[in-house]
């Protein structure tokens, strides 16, 4: 691993140690200091860069995975983003399965980074043998030398976070963050960091941000799982319609609830007047940030750090079009106060 006058080996040894950059514009309105942790800056751009080197690199300590074996996921995100491109680098086979929901960029995007795509249907249950998580599970059983990484339900996931995501935040506060805001999809990214982070200072306030239409704040706040909860909603990559194993309930204390459509507009919002081009579930983050402030929830000697998870060019045909925005009826009337917004911090 040589890093003398930024001289890398390979691009993984770039995954992880992402700036935290200092929100001035968009944060204006409300008391304290905030922060995002932009992960987009990782080579695959995004977080889950660092679950997939990390839960690799375990199962090649363990013996587990040898040069020429097969990595398996169900995914069309940025887990398998991120894994297919570890897998160039380490020698690996990558299997994606995906649902037949996944669009035709994101499936090529996929297979230019080496890895076979299944392409499942996505209106069956997920007990069905087509569903792509059966796919997956036969696909391990069969093949010989491989690894299903099940992110949802795989500790080192969370571990991943613990280990790197948390040590490099309390390093880049000096010890000094007051409140971690962050999305819950598996739930690795906030519980790992959290973890490490109440390790330091049990003091630290732990809000995870949920979508309206999954079960988690719910359960968070019942241990019921409610399926009257969930709905189809548009936002990718937060909340599910299942409890991941990967979320420590424990460490987070509590959930706030987002919708599609602030969400969207707030992450334009953070393009427009902090120059950050980032993805959905950052703007949804940062409109839980919003939505917190307006409740006074944050005094000015607070430093918050608010978790950006990916890059804005994923999303160009879906926020970052126009046309997806008015097709979901974004631009309505309703928005014209969320738009001036926009304009007035511009
Ligand atoms: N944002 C995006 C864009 C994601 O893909 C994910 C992962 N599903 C998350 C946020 C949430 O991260 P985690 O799975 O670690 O909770």
């Amino acid at each position: 691993m040589k890093h003398k006058n930024q001289v890398f080996d390979n691009v993984l040894d770039l995954v992880g140690k992402t700036p935290l950059i200092k929100l001035n514009k968009i944060t204006s309105p409300f008391k304290g200091n905030f922060y995002a942790k932009v992960e987009a800056f990782n080579p695959g751009h995004s977080s889950k860069d660092r679950i997939a080197l990390y839960i690799i690199e375990q199962a090649e300590k363990q013996g587990i995975l040898t040069p020429g074996d097969t990595i398996i996921e169900t995914t069309s995100g940025n887990t398998g983003f991120s894994l297919a491109m570890v897998s160039i680098i380490k020698g690996y086979d990558c299997i994606l399965a995906v649902t037949s929901k996944s669009s035709a960029d994101k499936i090529d995007m996929l297979k230019t980074m080496g890895a076979k795509v299944y392409v499942c249907p996505a209106h069956v249950s997920a007990d069905d043998p087509r569903s792509y998580y059966e796919v997956a599970k036969r696909l391990h059983q069969e093949i010989k030398g491989s690894v299903y990484i099940n992110q949802y339900f795989n500790q080192l996931n969370v571990d991943a976070h613990y280990y790197s995501t948390g040590p490099e935040i309390w390093k880049q506060t000096e010890g000094k963050i007051t409140h971690l805001v962050a999305c819950s999809g598996t739930g690795g990214t906030i519980s790992g960091t959290a973890k490490y982070l109440k390790e330091q200072n049990p003091n630290i306030k732990v809000i995870g941000v949920d979508a309206f239409g999954s079960v988690i704040k719910k359960y968070h706040e019942t241990k019921e799982f409610d399926e009257k909860e969930i709905y189809p909603y548009r936002i990718e990559g937060l909340g599910k319609n299942l409890i991941p194993s990967a979320t420590d309930f424990d460490t987070i204390d509590e959930f706030i609830k987002v919708t599609d459509e602030e969400s969207a507009h707030t992450a334009r919002m953070i393009a427009k007047s902090e120059g950050l081009f980032v993805g959905y579930t950052s703007g949804a983050a940062m409109q839980a940030i919003k939505q917190l402030g307006e409740e006074g929830r944050f005094k000015s000697t607070d430093c918050v750090v608010i978790i950006f998870p990916d890059h804005g060019s994923r999303y160009m045909s879906k926020i970052y079009s126009d046309k997806w925005m008015s097709e979901q009826g974004f631009f309505d009337s309703v928005n014209a106060e969320a738009i001036k917004k926009i304009e007035y911090i511009k």
